[in-house]
């Protein structure tokens, strides 16, 4: 998966679901701290650290742009600085539905103080707390005396090993042993598909080597989270984070690779890293045989539905995508492609596009989905 401003929607959709049932009290609407005993509240720094954390979460931490309480080091041009926004702050009314409640706020140093809160819903029936993250972020107090944020990517990531491989800078954690020959392969692989595809050149790759998706989340600041992913990119950062622990993760250095197309619909997007890098560690001609073994055993499948339902249909919709993106490549090499992977984000707009680029109507896409199965599939679900 990679997620970004463009599948928050869908994102916020899902954990409204997942965690919460009910919205939260009216004095959370607008990020109101609610505080534990932990919280030493009546300790000067302590209070001047909470009030910046209050301000920044009552400034639509949810919107990219140069926010007054961010560390300006950290910011740069249209950049990500809060690694967790898209994660928490997907919405700008997500304090409607997750209460902001802050478990410490600790000197790591006398400049530098860790904040840990906790994003919580509430169930309707029981009132029982659902956590959906436990959020860390730093601040720290600059030459003027003033606080300002920080994000914990370079504080939790500060003793990890550094080396670089052509244009990828590999991190990782003094427990992993390097492995060079994946390195080179993730190298050439960028080589290779931008040469193929005429990309844009991505610029360098700082490549995050994670053992899981938990220790992903964890050094961008999310000690938990209700469901983290195994890999994410931020792209305009040119940041790849990996949560499987291994040097090539093709499916996230092709979302780097076509950023220039990330403004496209999430379907897209998600198809041409699908069908060029597979989706956890299987190709996407290993996926289409799954998704035409499911059809064969009497599954349905209706792209609308797909579209509306991509939690249930996850793996559906990647190796739907990938189907299209590679027919359209197929059909049309580079130029159709990059047709296809120009459609709006819009859904409808992006359905219209791909009526366009397959002249087939919206009413047939399930048809031309299983035309492009396996002849022997074909056959057998007609
Ligand atoms: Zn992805």
């Amino acid at each position: 998966m990679s997620c970004n401003v463009m599948f928050r929607t869908t994102l916020f959709l899902m954990l409204i679901c997942l965690v919460c049932q009910m919205p939260a009290q009216a004095q959370a609407d607008k990020g109101e701290l609610q505080l534990t005993l932990r919280v030493n509240s009546s300790n000067n720094e302590v209070r001047s650290v909470l009030e910046i954390w209050q301000n920044y979460l009552a400034s639509r931490p949810d919107s990219l742009y140069d926010n007054p309480y961010w560390t300006p080091e950290e910011k740069d041009a249209d950049k990500e600085f809060d690694l967790t926004r898209t994660w928490v702050f997907f919405a700008p009314d997500i304090f409607q539905y997750f209460t902001p409640t802050v478990l410490s706020v600790e000197a790591e140093s006398p400049d530098l103080y860790s904040i840990r809160t906790l994003f919580h819903g509430l169930n309707a029936a029981d009132g029982v707390l659902l956590p959906m993250a436990l959020h860390r972020v730093y601040a720290r107090r600059n030459e003027n005396g003033e606080w300002r944020l920080s994000s914990a990517l370079p504080h939790l990531t500060a003793d990890w090993q550094r080396r670089s491989i052509g244009r990828i800078s590999f991190v990782y954690p003094p427990t992993h042993t390097f492995d060079k020959e994946l390195a080179r392969r993730a190298n050439d692989y960028c080589n290779k598909v931008r040469r193929k595809f005429d990309l844009q050149d991505p610029g360098h790759i700082y490549f995050y080597i994670c053992d899981s998706k938990d220790e992903l989340a964890r050094i961008l600041g999310l000690d938990y989270y209700i469901r983290p992913v195994h890999g994410l990119v931020y792209e305009r950062n040119g940041i790849l984070l990996s949560g499987l622990g291994s040097e090539f993760y093709p499916h996230e250095l092709v979302h780097v690779l076509f950023r220039e197309f990330s403004d496209t619909h999430r379907f897209l997007h998600e198809g041409v890293a699908t069908w060029l890098g597979g989706s956890l560690r299987e190709s996407l001609d290993e996926l289409v045989l799954q998704f035409a073994a499911s059809l064969e055993d009497g599954g349905s499948f209706s792209f609308k539905r797909m579209l509306n339902n991509v939690a249930e249909e996850s793996t559906t919709y990647y190796t739907v995508g990938g189907m299209l993106c590679r027919e359209a490549y197929r059909r049309g090499g580079n130029v159709l492609l990059k047709r296809l992977l120009r459609a709006p984000a819009e859904e409808e707009e992006m359905l219209q596009r791909i009526e366009a680029v397959f002249d087939v109507p919206q009413s047939e896409f399930e048809a031309l989905v299983v035309s492009l199965l396996p002849e022997s599939v074909v056959t057998s679900i007609e």
